[in-house]
């Protein structure tokens, strides 16, 4: 038998040899080292055989940052636990523990309840265990078998995943530990270099509530001890950046359960708003835009004509009125092409761009609202252009334009995914060719690197959806830019066209930092809340050290304040270092504290970061002017 390895070449092994055997054939080392194999591209354990012809990669320890490496690391891990847990709570029931992101669980039945005590405890004995060593078998067995061992054992939970199961039954044996399991596995507990149990959960036996309530641990595991710490200061941050506890510090934003998933924005927050939406207003005057305004609430007469009373209705509230059946609006979209039909049209009124920063509605369920990243009510920053199919390269690239100028003053990393036909779309094969083909060379035009994303496409047009990378090494999607070509004929939309005769318009969709209320959620976590200058809703904080200092602080706040700055002053009767701390921990970007050495000649000044200098009041309204431009 023949299997084929990453560089093409051949490699000849007895029938039925498993991908250990064939790491063995290459050498002892990989042999030593080798994880999983991947056999045309799925994960396979090292003891199954392989077949002729297939494609396989034998993955090492050396694979540390692989995720499907990590996966079966991290699932001995879990095995390790189990068996942990067995021993040190005799009595212990065992469930299910699988691999997920970032790391694995497991569910027990513990004979007492146990407290967090219990990590560490469970953690130590794991590392006796990886210490002690430990190897993995593997073995088919009869239901039969399997039912009767783990009847005898004491584990009622394997014994209905025995009698559920699908397929044939394989188990694992580990130390004195046994579990039903399909693998993959590791040769041996060796690779496991670090592990980590991280905290505690109550979890209902196969997610039933009428079903028991187990313990979850949670825990994870790496090749490498780095890789763990690295992982746990990345769990730190990303908790001291969760942009819901920034919101609360800062005084952004909140919200109330009397209404879910809609937040309430402080006056605070409305200054970071309003900085977004001038911004917004600016850009699409210069841009030839024009803004519109649509109703919120429309009869579901027009969300058949959409298409989405048949494809989006379970996301969009309804509401009824004199017998009518009417939805909010998820989307600006029919209301613009609704808006549209109410005029006649020219060809040379085309390219019209409309834009509008409408509130929109979407019926999350309450289980996956989530802060500012997942929400019931938000506003986009959004247009419609209508063209005509000769405009439409220029209006992509003109939106590409426009939302890399916006990325680049807020300093981003963007990465792009063109996102192709899906399996409900509407429209013929030959109109996403076409819609397709145009999105693919206006992306050749910009030199944009982008990736396919086949099936990502909306249900009326391919898009070009715009993801950044934040400083956490997370992707969130912001903006998109779709065409399409569907909307506009169920809308019966036209224009005349210069030889008199109608036609129908091409539709460009495009939103570019997308939902205001997520993207200032991810932003905030981004710059862990140290807004750039121009976004700052505080700017300058100016602290007086005594009393007699407080009349000139005023008026250089003045001063300030009448150069548009965002200026405020801490009169409170706390010492200086007290209030240099409060300014730090509300990032404020500059810090004046005004005493006896001051003057306008010579203002002190602390800027975010820690750098210090005495400047004059020209040069002070001279630096934040550069700073805060937009
Ligand atoms: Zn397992
Ligand atoms: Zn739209």
């Amino acid at each position: 038998m023949r299997v084929i390895l990453p560089d093409e070449t051949e490699l000849e092994l007895p029938d039925g040899a498993s991908g250990l055997d064939a790491a063995r054939a290459i050498g002892p080392k990989l042999a030593e080292q080798a994880v999983l194999v991947r056999a045309n591209g799925s994960v396979r354990d090292l003891r199954l055989p392989l077949a002729e012809g297939e494609q396989i990669q034998i993955l090492t320890t050396r694979d540390r940052e692989d995720p499907d490496a990590l996966y079966v690391l991290r699932h001995s891990a879990a095995h390790l636990l189990a068996e942990a847990a067995r021993r040190l709570y005799p009595g212990t029931k065992v469930a299910i523990g699988p691999p997920i992101e970032n790391g694995f669980y497991y569910d027990f039945e513990f004979p007492e309840p146990v407290t967090e005590e219990a990590l560490e405890r469970l953690e130590e004995e794991i590392r006796r265990e990886v210490a002690e060593g430990r190897s993995w078998e593997r073995r088919e067995t009869g239901r039969e078998e399997a039912r009767a061992y783990f009847e005898e054992a004491g584990e009622p939970y394997k014994v209905e995943l025995v009698d559920t199961a699908e397929g044939d039954i394989s188990i694992y044996e580990q130390g004195d530990f046994v579990d039903l399991c399909r693998g993959p596995h590791l040769q041996n507990a060796e690779p496991i270099k670090a592990v980590k149990l991280l905290s505690l959960a109550g979890a209902y036996w196969r997610g039933d509530e009428n079903r028991p309530q187990l313990t979850r641990v949670y825990g994870t595991a790496f090749f490498d001890p780095e890789d763990l710490e690295a992982y746990l200061h990345r769990l730190e941050e990303a908790k001291r950046r969760d942009h819901r506890r920034l919101g609360k510090d800062l005084h952004l934003f909140d919200f109330s359960e009397l209404a879910p998933g809609m937040p309430f924005w402080h006056p605070r927050g409305m200054v970071i708003w309003n900085v977004l939406e001038d911004l917004r207003r600016r850009e699409n005057a210069r841009r030839g835009y024009h803004e519109v305004r649509t109703p919120q609430l429309y009869d579901s007469e027009l969300w058949r004509t959409s298409g989405h009373w048949d494809k989006y209705q379970e996301h969009m509230f309804r509401v009824e009125i004199e017998e009518r059946d009417f939805g909010l609006k998820p989307m600006n979209c029919p209301g613009h092409c609704l808006l549209y039909s109410l005029s006649p049209h020219s060809y040379r009124e085309l390219p019209l761009r409309l834009a509008e920063a409408g509130n929109l509605h979407r019926n999350e369920l309450s289980g996956v609202l989530l802060g500012m990243l997942r929400v019931r009510h938000f506003v986009q920053d959004d247009a419609h252009i209508f063209c005509t199919a000769e405009q439409i390269q220029d209006e992509l690239l003109a939106c590409l334009d426009y939302a890399y100028y916006l990325y680049d003053l807020f300093d981003l990393e963007m990465r792009v995914e063109l996102s192709l036909r899906p399996d409900n779309k509407l429209g013929t094969d030959e109109e996403w060719d076409f819609a397709e083909e145009e999105l693919r060379k206006a992306l050749a035009a910009t030199g944009l690197e982008y990736v396919d994303s086949q099936g990502e496409g909306s249900f009326y047009g391919p898009k070009i959806d715009l993801h950044m990378d934040d400083s956490l090494g997370r992707s969130w999607q912001l903006g998109t830019v779709q065409l399409d070509l569907q909307m506009p004929k169920r809308f019966g939309l036209a224009y005349q066209g210069d030889d008199n005769a109608e036609h129908t318009p091409a539709l460009i969709h495009r939103a570019l930092l997308g939902s205001l209320e997520r993207f200032v959620g991810i932003y905030l976590e981004h710059t862990g809340g140290e807004l750039p200058v121009f976004l700052a809703p505080e700017q300058v904080r100016i602290l007086p050290v005594a009393d007699v200092h407080k009349a000139d602080a005023e008026s250089l706040a003045d001063r300030l304040r009448a150069e548009g700055f965002r200026v405020e002053v801490d009169e409170r009767e706390e010492t200086v270092g007290r209030r240099i701390r409060d300014a730090e921990l509300a990032k404020i970007p500059y810090v004046v504290v005004w005493g006896d050495r001051e003057s306008e000649e010579s203002v002190s000044v602390r800027r975010r970061g820690g750098e210090q200098s005495v400047v004059s009041a020209d040069a002070l309204v001279e630096e934040l002017r550069s700073a805060a431009r937009l």
